[in-house]
This record gives C-alpha cells, structure tokens and sequence, in this order.
C-alpha cells in the first residue's frame, strides 16, 4: 500500500526596507517589508518604537506595496506622529532609569547645585542645573560619548573586515540605528549607546556590508556573516531592545 505523503514547502521570509519618505516626504527612516510565502494579504503597522512595518506575499512587486502603502498615507502619518509623541514623554525625574549599553545608568537630579554639569560616577548620571535644560544636556552628553566609543568601534571594525576607516556621521534619526551614504560616509545614531555593544558591533558591520552591497540581497547578507557571524541573533535582540531606546 502506498501512503500519499503530501510535504509542505517550507515557508520563505524575506526582508527589505523602502525609503519612509517614498511615502511621507520628507521623513526619515524606512519601512520594513516583510515578505513570506505563507501570506496572501497586505497589513501595514507601527511597532512601539515608532518602526513602520508592513507584511506582504514573498512575489508581490514592490510598486504594488507602495501602491497599498500610498493608499494608507493618512493613517501612517498619524500612527507614527502618535509613537512620536509617546517618545516624547520619558519622565525626566529623579532615579530614572536610562538606557546604556543594554543595561540602564540610574539618574541623579541635583538642582540647583552650582553650575550645570552633567558627570557620571559609577552607575549613576548626576546632573545639576537647571531643570528645564535637563533632557537637552543629558542627550548632549550621551551624544559626546557616544561620538567618542562609536568612532573607536567604527575604527575597530574597519580594521577587521579590511577596509580603510570611513568617515562617521553621528545621526540623530527617529526610526534608524546607521546607515552608508552613496559617497561612503557612515551614519550611526548616537543611540547605539543604549543598546549592548554587541549590537552596535552588528550595526556598524551591517553598515561596513554595504561598501560591497548596496542592497539587501542575500550576496549582501553573506558579506554581514563573513563580518559578523551570528548577524541574525543580533538583529533579532536589536529589534527587543531598541524598542525601548527611542523614548529620549
Ligand atoms: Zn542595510
């Protein structure tokens, strides 16, 4: 007797990412389009963190997502304004706790203390002055280091993957950790420093990628194991825990 088996294929998932301002102009970020074969529908999304994600069909042609996504405009615009707005309100109080380096720095108001001055000592981010200059100070100072230890990781990389040192942008956007201008330069968000630095390893490799692939290709995903092997798991912690750092 012959038993009819019926196997089924395996489900195929594919990632890219389709400029934001393609659909917003003048916004910055991109969607993420992910594809699987398992889907038949289009769905459009914001994740908290603000990323815009849309689930499409493995063969749908990108102009028909961006059709659907042109059809969605009104709602993108609010959802995102929306996580926007949620991003603005991170409570600035006394033992706050504050991101860095995938674990957090506990902060410390001291008003009115002499003259503004934000300094770390141990786990704690002391920082006096004026209240209403607070948030603006403690990114500042994040910035600063954050220029510092990128640059050192940048240079670090580089190296290992065989490439001469790019120039480094430190970037400032909303919904993106780097990203490689068409002239070479490397834009990495000073929010790296909130995440493990293992992460921002993966990030700046990911970025170091695309000297050689412009694109997102599996050729490009090739080069990312070749420098930084367990790329996946990395993107995947990346996604966890930089939900959360987006909120200042
Ligand atoms: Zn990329």
């Amino acid at each position: 007797m012959r038993r009819l088996v019926r196997r089924r294929a395996p489900v195929v998932r594919r990632e890219e990412s389709l400029p934001l301002g393609r659909v917003l102009a003048g916004l910055e970020g991109d969607i993420l389009v992910k594809r699987s074969s398992a889907r038949r529908t289009l769905a459009l999304r914001v994740a908290e963190g603000g990323q815009a994600i849309v689930n499409a069909p493995l063969q749908l042609p990108l102009a028909r997502v961006e059709a659907f996504l042109a059809l969605h405009r009104a709602w993108l615009a609010e959802h995102l304004g929306r996580s926007q707005r949620q991003a603005r309100s991170f409570a600035w109080e006394d033992g706050a706790r504050l991101p860095w380096q995938g674990g957090h720095l506990t902060l410390v108001l001291e008003p009115g203390s002499g003259r503004p001055e934000v300094r770390l000592e141990g786990d704690r981010l002391h920082c006096a002055g004026p209240l209403e200059t607070l948030a603006a100070r403690v990114v500042h100072w994040y910035r600063r280091q954050a220029r510092a230890w990128l640059a050192g990781r940048l240079a670090h990389q580089a190296t290992l993957a065989g490439r001469p040192l790019p120039p480094l942008r430190l970037s400032d956007a909303r919904t993106r950790w780097g990203s490689l201008s068409p002239s070479g330069v490397v834009s990495l968000n000073w929010r790296l420093l909130k995440v493990a630095p293992a992460l921002a390893d993966y990030v700046i490799c990911h970025e170091l990628a695309h000297f050689r692939q412009r694109n997102h290709s599996p050729a490009f995903w090739a080069e990312v194991a070749r420098l930084y092997p367990d790329w996946r798991e990395a993107r995947r912690r990346l996604r966890e825990q930089g939900a959360g750092c987006f909120l200042f």
